[in-house]
């Protein structure tokens, strides 16, 4: 039997991977029936940033994130209309054009917040005969009945022979106790017990043909199988909100060890949640904003737009297993914080060297160990805001540094700002790359010209510029070499 790791602490030291060199990693994606929101954002965020620190440290690492697109019923994940199903009844659409528009702005939002996209990403519903397969082999073992057409796993027989609920740290008992009876589950043996195929009800659009019935997969299911499809019958990492522990990441080990004798996952890492004035924030509690919310601004919670950037940086201020309360002033805290991060690394690209450096630095060391400790991201912000002081100390021309001081503080600042928190400090607003740069060559032009007018005494001409730039909201400082603008 595995261990069960929910941290991994010291990171280089207790991350072994199955096969050296590579790293198998699946991670639960997105139930595509709406647009993504704050709480979709965290957990494509922390294991993006795994998946950019793994690669960095060596691995050639496959990255699995999939598409729930059936199966996902309303209550318990197993009971209810089909989310997908439903938008589409609602909407009158195919339920594949619900899921590849959802999927679309899925997309477009992760690009926004600079999430690579994943190795592989599999849908549920191109792996119906794989999940047959996999829900016969449970049957064959023994861990699974049928009943009217559906499977379900056994629960009981399972518990006897595995440690049923050792992820959650439940045990039957507790499990039984907060398992709610609702009507139609009188053809499972036990209320706990959950599907691992459905029946479709008449009026149940999508369903295909199975040898117990015109039907479809239980949710948990398709995690367990294009998992261990992808990655093999055991792989490194499986990563999700700490919601799904239980039921869903539950389920998956015990359906692995039901068909195949052992667990497929050596690591389970789990991010916390977001709240909303401590809230879980989610549509059930009706208190959800979706990032083109944040981005656009319009919703009663905002008090402006924040640019994809900042909700990237918001969430990389908190450790992973924290969870992060969520507010307009938070954000906007989070705003200045980013915004003092791109004026250093700008000023850390034209910085001139001197002949020696007026202070060590330590950021390099304090990165990585930050992030071998179990991914530490707030500490690497911490590390990075020190060198922020520094790189002003010697901006205002109160400190110095060498040419290969300087070209290696770049190089950190690359590596573990921009590779590894994937932020991107090159960019100050929403704009894409091409209008950023037309924006910054006409404000830098603007002040080429008041800087000329200024050396040729022409006051008025270079007064003009200044005051109108600064009624526009820019912030205009001289400096030795010219001049620097923010907004
Ligand atoms: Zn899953």
């Amino acid at each position: 039997m595995l261990e069960i790791y929910n941290s991994l602490t010291r990171f280089k030291e207790t991350f072994k991977p199955l096969h050296e060199g590579h790293v198998g990693m699946y991670v639960c994606g997105p139930t595509v029936y709406g647009d993504a929101h704050l709480g979709h954002a965290r957990p494509a965020i922390t294991f993006d940033v795994l998946y950019r620190y793994l690669q960095y440290l060596g691995y050639k690492v496959r990255y699995v994130r999939n598409i729930t697109d059936v199966g996902h019923l309303e209550h318990d994940a197993d009971e209810g209309e089909d989310k997908i199903a439903k938008k589409a009844r609602l909407e009158q659409l195919e339920p594949m054009e619900v899921v590849q528009y959802y999927t679309n702005r899925y997309h477009r939002d992760m690009a926004a917040l600079n999430v690579l996209p994943p190795s592989i990403e599999p849908h549920a519903s191109g792996h119906i005969i794989e999940q047959i397969a996999f829900v016969q082999k449970i049957l064959d073992r023994g861990y699974a009945y049928v009943a009217n057409g559906s499977v379900y796993m056994d629960v009981e027989k399972y518990a006897k022979d595995y440690p049923y609920g050792k992820l959650s740290g439940r045990n039957l008992h507790d499990i039984i106790a907060e398992t709610r009876e609702l009507d139609g589950q009188s053809e499972k043996k036990h209320s706990y017990d959950f599907a691992l195929w459905k029946k479709a009800a008449p009026e149940h659009i999508m369903h295909w043909p199975s040898p117990w019935s015109e039907g479809f997969p239980g949710w948990h299911m398709e995690c367990s199988t294009m998992g261990t499809k992808y990655l093999g019958e055991q792989f490194d990492i499986h990563g999700g909100g700490l919601d799904l522990i239980f039921p869903h990441h539950e389920a998956e080990i015990a359906q692995s060890c039901a068909a195949l004798g052992k667990e497929s996952v050596h690591y389970w890492m789990h991010n916390n949640m977001i709240t909303i004035a401590g809230k879980k924030m989610g549509k059930s509690y009706n208190n959800f904003i979706t990032l083109e919310q944040f981005f656009s601004g319009n919703h009663p919670l905002l008090s402006k737009a924040f640019g994809p950037m900042v909700i990237r940086f918001f969430i990389l201020q908190a450790h992973y297993r924290s969870t992060v309360d969520f507010s307009s002033e938070a954000l906007e805290a989070a705003e200045k914080g980013l915004q003092r991060l791109q004026e250093a690394y700008a000023r850390l690209q034209k910085i001139q060297p001197s002949a020696v450096s007026s202070q060590p630095s330590d950021l390099r060391q304090r990165c990585q160990e930050a992030m071998d400790d179990d991914l530490n991201t707030p500490f690497v912000i911490a590390a990075l805001f020190d060198s922020v002081k520094a790189i002003n100390t010697v901006w205002d021309g109160k400190g110095a540094i060498s040419e290969a001081d300087l070209n290696e503080l770049r190089e950190v600042w690359k590596t573990y700002a921009i590779d590894i928190l994937g932020l991107r400090l090159e960019e100050t607003g929403n704009g894409d790359d091409s209008q950023q740069k037309a924006f910054h060559g006409a404000i830098d032009l603007l002040l080429g010209i008041r800087l000329q007018a200024k050396q040729n005494k022409d006051w008025a001409t270079s007064d003009k510029i200044r005051n109108e730039l600064t009624a526009l909201g820019f912030q205009i400082k001289d400096t030795k070499d010219g001049f620097e603008w923010s907004i």
